[in-house]
């Protein structure tokens, strides 16, 4: 069985053929960095990661390639930099790295490309400049925008009308457009704004053009597969298609596009006055592991709104301890059940590979639900740490030892007392033994599995 995407460009699901096996392209739209990223941005990032390691299940390692750009060139940047008195480059270089960290968290692979927009303006200017030459843009005041009434198809992949549109975006009316949907390529700069050298004067690109030029830099004219979340359906990906096909012809850029839906926390829109806006970082901070908030998102399927609430976390976690547990020392083999790849093979579908998983655990099938969960990003040494450091109290286990040492001072027979603390240290505790007490300390090489039998 193939991989069958539902491609929103066709609304419909489809088996999906790459243009080249050895050489699948995908680009996701990345963020743009002047803040730590929250966590509605990081859905997109787990859904693109699963798709990427599917891809790279059926067509091999070396014949995918995923790129995800950063935007470090954006008004809310500068803001954040006359605000905060860093330097533009400051303020984007602290936020790639804390994206990474906090992707790297959530077991999302690194994509094989992550350009940097402010690394291709080259590019954008040549682009630009073509659109100009094709009749598809025009110069005005500074500014170069693109005209969309001289590209018919605009709307089609988000299904409005040009009326619908201006009625449902907050188009910037501004004297210099021909129309107000035109949307901008080019702006000018003053000496505070980031910019370069242009045909049209010292300025700066606009959003929509760097994945455009990007996306034909790294991958040519057509590629595969291009992502993002739901909300950058229009006007972004609009604005994308409309200068990648006006640019070089009908049939160019991406073959299949794919949206995920938005998140919600406790069943309400995410929004700062709501107080339920917070970011990857301060998930991970209040203790909830990268594994268990990977293993949230999973459990919905894309297409649909995702809730965030605490209640699904704490069951993840309660899931994720059981099968750490079951698969603890199980070798992980390149055997992945086959009613997982069905799954996922099947639009993505993570909550029913979910459900295969569970059902591997429950017949006790440990082998395949340790090699199966990988394809998942689950149960991977890298993302286990938080099992045994984070969460397991000794105070039973000091308490037990305590009452042994009791017994074995009354009775003077101290074999059972030498064995548990034998069993402790081997487990990586520190055992110290005093008049007052008995303390038990965590080392580094803490495993918890073997204590769990007094549990
Ligand atoms: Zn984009």
């Amino acid at each position: 069985m193939s991989i069958k995407l539902y491609n929103v460009k066709n609304r419909t699901k489809e088996a999906f053929k790459p243009i080249d096996e050895r050489n699948v392209r995908m680009y996701v739209c990345g963020p743009t960095v002047y803040d730590r990223a929250h966590i509605g941005n990081a859905r997109p990032v787990v859904v693109f990661d699963i798709l990427y390691r599917l891809l790279r299940h059926t067509y091999g390692i070396n014949s995918v390639s995923y790129a995800r750009n950063f935007t470090d060139v954006d008004d809310k940047i500068n803001i954040k930099a006359i605000s905060t008195g860093k330097s533009i480059r400051e303020i984007t270089n602290e936020t790639i790295n804390w994206y990474i960290e906090d992707m790297t968290a959530l077991g999302a692979l690194e994509p094989d490309y992550a350009p940097r927009a402010t690394e291709y303006i080259s590019e954008m200017i040549e682009m630009s400049s073509e659109l100009i030459k094709k009749g598809h843009a025009y110069v005005a005041e500074g500014h170069v925008l693109f005209d969309v009434s001289s590209y018919e198809a605009y709307g089609e992949l988000s299904g409005r009308s040009i009326d619908d549109m201006i009625a449902g975006a907050r188009v910037e009316v501004a004297p210099y457009k021909r129309n107000p949907m035109d949307f901008v390529l080019w702006k000018p700069s003053n000496n505070d704004q980031p910019g370069w050298e242009s045909p049209w004067g010292f300025g700066r690109p606009g959003w929509h053009i760097e994945c455009s030029a990007m996306a034909r830099a790294l991958f040519g004219e057509k590629f595969d597969i291009h992502g993002g979340g739901l909300d950058l359906q229009f006007p972004h990906h609009e604005n994308e298609i409309a200068q990648s096909c006006a640019c070089c012809g009908q049939d160019s850029f991406a073959n299949v596009w794919l949206h995920n839906e938005m998140l919600q926390v406790e069943g309400k829109k995410m929004s700062k006055s709501l107080g339920n806006f917070f970011s990857v970082k301060e998930l991970l901070d209040k203790g909830f592991s990268g594994e268990v908030v990977r293993f949230v998102y999973l459990s919905t399927h894309y297409s649909k709104p995702m809730d965030w609430t605490v209640k699904k976390a704490e069951e993840a976690e309660l899931t994720l301890r059981k099968w750490r547990k079951l698969t603890n020392g199980v070798q992980v083999t390149k055997h992945i059940s086959k009613g997982v790849i069905d799954a996922l093979n099947d639009d993505l579908n993570t909550s029913k590979a979910l459900t295969v998983l569970h059902g591997l655990a429950k017949s006790g099938n440990i082998e395949e639900l340790k090699s199966s969960a990988q394809i998942l990003g689950l149960l991977s040494d890298q993302m286990g740490a938080w099992v045994k450091e984070n969460t397991f109290d000794l105070s039973k286990l000091e308490e037990i030892i305590l009452a042994s040492r009791d017994k074995a001072m009354k009775t003077k027979e101290f074999t059972e007392l030498d064995n548990l603390k034998n069993l402790f240290i081997s487990a990586g505790l520190d055992v110290q033994m005093s008049k007052d007490g008995i303390k038990l300390i965590k080392g580094p090489k803490f495993n918890s599995s073997l204590l769990e039998d007094f549990l």
